[in-house]
């Protein structure tokens, strides 16, 4: 492939490319459930009683190859499944699953449907239906169950008409990931096997975009084009210009990989603190949801994602396997770490916390909000980060997404503080809080602007669309204008402003977040060697005109 002009001898697509780095592979697509065919008239109803048979033993064999592979990477501690506890509690999950598909009395039920008369995929649909209606009937954890039944139906509905399996796909190589989108669940759980993503839909702050940033894997979103591009073609996929490469050959794209592996040893290589060119240190800091993210190279956590840890589960983490999961980020993190209090709400998720459904979630009970409903969650929590800082002896801030005024910003310092924690935050996510930084900072000791919200919430745009991504750009005068606002509270008051949203990471703008007074940058490990080199090339005074010139 030329170095100029990312095309393969297929074509290119273009979208919005999300996460840096280049990847050439195979092009997987995560399928969708099936859609069950009108049921066809039998001929052999032994044979279709044999297929469904067939269909749910190809469904069991593949949950256990995969909670087999799970353990291994959990033992291993591989980056893969979403770092080595994950793993081994995706190995549960999956053991489970696979037992309940091997289900004698499953079994049975769409043999006799099938000897019925109905085809195997219908066999197979009405043999589910009655377990999940049973299991529902039950109520209380097993009710909660009745989801994994669906999941595991379409599975075998799949298996039985011939098609690919619903979810993840697993091909047994590495290859390029392509869906219409994908939940923080899908992302979390991408194997070591996944080179790079496309996504159909998607914006630049969502939370695909967030987590492909978190492992390194270059990504593209908004390419819908990419949905006509058969299994199998191989591309190049550019995640800085969003740029794909179709129909490479083996050789070309095996030269992409080894450009790619040169280019990040190449950055790796610098390290040291963040400073300008003239010698004006900024912090640079981490973005993580887990232990697994934590890379060495910053200066800190900046942004600990918490709810990241609990995105799939069900049931609430108690407050040993809470205190546990914080204890090993703080013992493997270098530098003091920053805990973000769980954001769960909108395209977060928590299921586990039962929140209500809501009309228009990203203006409802999302972040610290959550604490106006379930007031025992963030105590819980504080608790356990507390404890977990007190176990290891480490350099622990926590800060509370969705702060809106003063008053909510003085409730959370005085409950951070009274469960131990000195040094007390809060994320500007909202205009309010933005233009009342001088009044948060007489409760709090820092802020942190997380600009994925904060251009959310300005310009009133989805940050997971992608047709207004013009909106959603860093770069808007209005947003800027906050951040400076931010910046000058903090200089007036003497305690740091950092920026810890997607923002942060990208090299062309990172200069004139510090050019407008910001003191920390915290963005995923994969951008700290991009973000070090922008800032090493230019002086204050460049990244103030710089600044200058955006405003204006
Ligand atoms: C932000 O909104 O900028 C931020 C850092 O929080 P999140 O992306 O997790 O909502
Ligand atoms: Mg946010």
């Amino acid at each position: 492939m030329p170095e100029t002009g990312w095309a393969g001898p297929g074509g290119r697509l273009s979208g919005l490319g999300v996460s840096q780095g280049r990847a050439a592979g195979p092009l997987v697509r995560m399928a969708g459930p099936p859609s069950l065919p009108a049921p066809r008239p039998v001929a052999d109803p032994e044979a279709e009683a044999a297929t469904a048979v067939k269909a749910l033993e190809a469904v069991t064999a593949d949950l256990n190859r995969r909670a087999a592979a799970a353990r291994t990477g959990a033992s291993a501690g591989a980056g893969g499944g979403g770092g080595a506890g994950a793993g081994g509690e995706a190995a549960e999950i999956l053991e489970a699953l696979a037992m309940i598909a091997d289900d004698p009395m499953l079994r049975e039920e769409a043999e006799t449907r099938a000897r019925g008369g109905a085809d195997a995929a219908h066999a197979l649909e009405a043999a589910f239906n009655g377990h999940r209606d049973a299991l529902a009937a039950l109520g209380g954890y097993l009710a909660e169950r009745a989801a994994d039944l669906d999941d595991l139906k379409h599975r075998a509905v799949a298996a039985a008409l011939g098609l690919p399996m619903p979810g993840l796909p697993d091909p047994g190589h590495p290859y390029v990931l392509v869906a219409g989108d994908l939940s923080p669940a899908d992302t979390a759980g991408l194997g070591p096997d996944v080179l790079a993503l496309i996504t159909e839909r998607g914006g630049p702050t969502s939370h695909t975009a967030i987590l492909a940033r978190a492992r390194g894997l270059p990504a593209v979103v908004a390419c819908p084009a990419v949905a006509d591009v058969p299994d199998g073609t191989i591309v190049g996929v550019d995640g800085a210009s969003g740029e794909i490469a179709l129909g490479l050959t083996p050789e070309q794209a095996a030269e992409v990989m080894e450009r790619d592996r040169a280019e990040r040893a190449r950055l790796a290589a610098a390290t040291g603190p963040g400073r300008t060119a003239d010698g004006h240190p900024v912090r640079l800091l981490a973005n993580i949801g887990s232990a697994a993210d934590l890379r060495p190279g910053a200066e800190g956590v900046g942004l600990f994602r918490t709810e990241f840890l609990f995105l799939d589960r069900k049931q609430p983490p108690s407050p040993e396997e809470q205190t546990a999961a914080y204890a090993e980020v703080f013992e493997r993190a270098e530098g003091p770490v920053i805990v973000r209090t769980l954001d769960a709400g909108t395209d977060k998720p928590l299921p586990f916390l039962g929140l209500p459904e809501e009309p228009n979630p990203a203006l409802g009970v999302r972040g610290l909000r959550v604490d106006r409903l379930l007031p025992g969650v963030l105590d819980a929590q504080l608790a356990a980060i507390a404890e977990a800082a007190r176990v290891t002896g480490a350099d622990v801030r926590v800060m509370a997404p969705m702060v809106t005024t003063p008053a909510e910003a003085a409730g959370f310092a005085r409950r951070a503080r009274a469960a131990g924690i000195a040094q007390v935050g809060v994320m500007v996510e909202v205009p309010a809080a933005a233009l009342r930084a001088a009044e948060l900072l007489r409760e709090v000791d820092f802020l942190s602007i997380g600009t994925n919200d904060l251009a959310q919430y300005t310009f009133a745009a989805d940050r997971q669309h992608p047709a207004l991504a013009d909106l959603l750009d860093p770069r808007q005068p209005a947003l800027l204008g906050l951040i400076e606002a931010c910046a000058a509270a903090g200089r007036e008051a003497g305690k740091p402003v950092g920026v810890c949203g997607e923002a942060a990471g990208d090299p062309a703008v990172a200069p004139l977040l510090v050019g407008l007074g910001v003191t920390s940058l915290s963005m995923a490990p994969s951008c700290v060697p991009l973000v070090r080199e922008a800032l090493a090339g230019l002086t204050l005074e460049e990244c103030r005109e710089l600044a200058r010139e955006a405003l204006a």
